[in-house]
């Protein structure tokens, strides 16, 4: 009977385990979209500077054009004004020529405004593409990081169901069927230690008569209040007794064993297994 509540201790360890490899194994893709969210920013931001900067340099293309068209009827209309034949045809070619002289003036001005305007454009895009670079690859490991956890998470559940599959083979029926309602009305901690006297799951003081068979290691006891299958290991209550005198270095000074702590049953901790 004892023996099946130390195999029930193993189950409820190991539910406690699967408990948080799921957990973590389901924040796998959340940690990845998380990393890769700040890696998309950092994208955008520098499709948009390339915009800007393919958008200037085709501005620019186009003041080198005008500036051309410009030149050529300059040269159209010195040509034209050789043949002028009256003061005032002259004059009205030299103002037109005047005209595409200050349009020139015009463009010319905007591409020394393009070109300096480029520089600090051309280099953000440089040095975000190194620095996206970078990132991308820091990203790729960790994101080969959390694959390769979350691959060992799962072997490690596999594993971990297995051991209790095997182990459910050994426990009776009524003790699984009780043991298996009180772990999920109790989110995994079915079995509470009782130790010290006082169920530590509930609180609840455990009668002196209840105790006293409990410690007697004969027969399986639940709680009074809550109904978990109480766990008496007295070794745990070492863990809570005041640190033994300091050891004299004599001969006869014994030193302590390690407390022996029973897996699965942290003393009045309650684990969310929602
Ligand atoms: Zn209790």
């Amino acid at each position: 009977m004892l023996a099946d509540l130390e195999t029930l201790v193993r189950m409820q360890g190991l539910d406690l385990r699967a408990h948080q490899l799921r957990l973590e194994i389901a924040q796998l893709p959340k940690q990845i979209f998380e990393i890769e969210k700040a890696l998309v920013s950092h994208a955008r931001k520098l499709e948009a500077d390339r915009a800007l900067l393919g958008a200037n340099r085709l501005e620019r293309k186009q003041k080198d054009l005008d500036i051309q068209t410009q030149q050529a009827k300059i040269a159209k209309l010195k040509d034209q004004m050789n043949s002028a034949k009256t003061n005032e045809q002259f004059k009205a070619f030299q103002n037109e020529i005047q005209y595409c002289e200050q349009e020139i003036a015009k463009h010319e001005d905007r591409v020394v405004a393009l070109m300096e305007a480029a520089e600090p454009l051309a280099a953000n895009v440089k040095s975000a593409e190194a620095a996206l670079a970078e990132e991308k690859a820091q990203v790729d490991k960790q994101k080969a990081e959390a694959t390769e956890r979350t691959a060992a998470d799962q072997a490690a559940l596999a594993a971990n169901l297995a051991e209790r599959k095997e182990l459910m083979v050994s426990i009776p029926n009524p003790l699984l069927t009780q043991f298996e309602r009180l772990s999920k009305k109790y989110k995994g901690l079915a079995i509470s230690d009782a130790s010290s006297g006082r169920c530590t799951a509930c609180n609840l003081e455990i009668r002196p008569m209840v105790f006293q068979e409990l410690r007697r290691l004969e027969k399986i006891l639940t709680c009074d209040y809550c109904g978990r299958l109480l766990h008496y290991n007295p070794a745990i209550v070492m863990d809570v007794a005041p640190p033994p005198p300091p050891v004299k270095a004599t001969r006869s000074a014994k030193v302590p064993a390690a407390p022996k702590v029973a897996a699965g049953i942290p003393s009045g901790t309650r684990v969310d297994m929602s």
